[in-house]
């Protein structure tokens, strides 16, 4: 192929050379060349405001991160069978993060084979199998994790939920199974009916796992007093739970700086991945001394790319410029500061069914006068914004909620931005008459 390749050879190529699976977003694809900040920019110089990449975490190509990569890239890349500085440092760094009972971390190269490991951990050292999980959750693309991704099992294409999984109703106080002031517990308490289910037929459970919010499952902001009782049942059951902050962590709760922190709950493994190298493959899994220690059994854990020095290094300029450019902080106010116009805009445009999320982690849904979804609409304003040099992403069982998870470099300015094209595309007519 001639170099630059035409676009249609560019589809062509894809669509008969690479994974028949592979999507592409909106109607018409872009072709996205270069990354600066929270843009993405395309092969004409056009410049599109991202607000979908929770990957490129502190704004896409950081000067300070790609200098980590390329200084030590040039110096030494191996495994982790050496001693060396990178490693340990990050490790420390990382660890500091986290609260003190998470006092041991495993270094990987994916969200999903963080999970793998997980899911492993928590087998290994319950000697159990089953594992509950939440509707409509996603963690990864492995065998054991997709074992735990209704999101996967339950959609198009899925075989349908594994015998060893159980699943949880999707926690979403706005048009869920249970709405109003204690659904936290309602919610909860199908955890302990599993269990009991399970205990009937002689088994007992390995853990749960799930996100502190549903990304996939469409923003959803579990109530309040969920994730004490889940974890509340899960332990007096003897069972691990694995946190899965692949997509929450590293300061875009603006609040906390891990989405479990705002539910005060103690995970006993959790997952880290997306933003822990701002687009470098590199995850993490935190866990206990236990944990670790009774995974340990003897067979070494041993991980080719995980953990090597490039990476290390990489992960490490991430935490120093979350820290320097005060990007937690940034999450909290201008995420705040999204969140309030958002709700304004409700008021104006009723197509606005529910605004939720903390952070720079927000979603909004459309919806009609019965809270029924409309994915059509929803379509329409992504590949309008994208029309008005707007990326947005679209998730959720329903195909009905706009997901806003931007680079932590999101300023006000950006915001501001944002929702005056919404405002823009919102008084258009295909979105007035639902
Ligand atoms: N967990 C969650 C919550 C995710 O959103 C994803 C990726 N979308 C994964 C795990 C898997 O991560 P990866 O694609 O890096 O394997």
């Amino acid at each position: 192929l001639e170099n630059p390749v035409p676009e249609n050879k560019l589809l062509e190529f894809r669509k008969e050379h690479l994974g028949k699976g592979l999507s592409l977003s909106y109607d018409k694809p872009l072709h996205i060349v270069r990354g600066e900040g929270v843009y993405l920019i395309d092969k004409d110089g056009q410049k599109y405001l991202d607000t979908v990449n929770n990957v490129n975490h502190v704004g896409h190509q950081h000067p300070k991160v790609v200098q980590a990569g390329q200084r030590q890239m040039a110096v030494l890349n191996t495994n982790t069978r050496y001693l060396h500085e990178e490693i340990v440092q990050y490790a420390e760094m990382l660890l500091k993060k986290l609260p003190p009972h998470l006092s041991v971390i495993h270094i990987v190269n994916s969200g999903s084979e963080a999970n793998e490991l997980a899911l492993r951990m928590a087998k290994t050292v319950t000697k159990n199998e089953d594992f509950i999980a939440i509707e409509v959750g996603y963690h990864g693309n492995t065998n054991a994790a997709m074992d735990v991704s209704s999101y996967k099992f339950d959609a198009l294409g899925g075989n349908g939920k594994p015998k060893t999984t159980h699943v949880l109703p999707l926690p979403d106080s706005f048009r869920g199974k249970y709405t109003g002031e204690n659904c936290g517990i309602d919610y909860a308490a199908h955890t302990k009916e599993i269990i009991q289910r399970l205990k009937v037929e002689g088994k007992e459970i390995a853990g749960f796992i799930g996100e502190s919010m549903v990304s996939c499952g469409g923003q959803i902001v579990p109530p309040s007093n969920y994730f004490q009782e889940v974890y509340k049942h899960v332990r007096n059951a003897g069972g691990i739970c694995i946190a899965d902050e692949v997509q929450t962590g590293f300061g875009r709760m603006g609040k906390t700086f891990w989405a479990f922190e705002l539910y005060e709950v103690l995970p006993d493994i959790v997952t880290m991945g997306k933003p822990a190298g701002n687009g470098h493959p590199l995850a993490i899994v935190a866990c206990t001394e236990e944990v670790a220690t009774k995974f340990n059994t003897g067979m070494e854990y041993f991980n080719t790319f995980g953990g090597n020095p490039v990476s290390c290094a990489i992960g490490r300029a991430v935490l120093e410029v979350i820290e320097e450019e005060k990007l937690q902080e940034n999450a909290l106010n201008v995420g705040g500061f999204l969140k309030f116009e958002l709700l304004k805009l409700q008021k104006d445009f009723p197509i606005i069914g529910n605004v939720r999320g903390e952070g720079l982690f927000l979603g909004f849904e459309l919806n009609n006068s019965n809270k029924e979804p409309l994915p059509e609409q929803t379509n329409y304003l992504m590949n309008r914004m994208k029309q008005l040099g707007i990326l947005m992403s679209i998730d959720g069982p329903d195909h009905n909620v706009m997901k806003i998870k931007p680079p932590l470099v999101f300023s006000k300015e950006n915001a501001e931005e944002l929702i005056a094209r919404l405002k823009t595309v919102f008084a258009e007519d295909f979105l007035k008459e639902f």
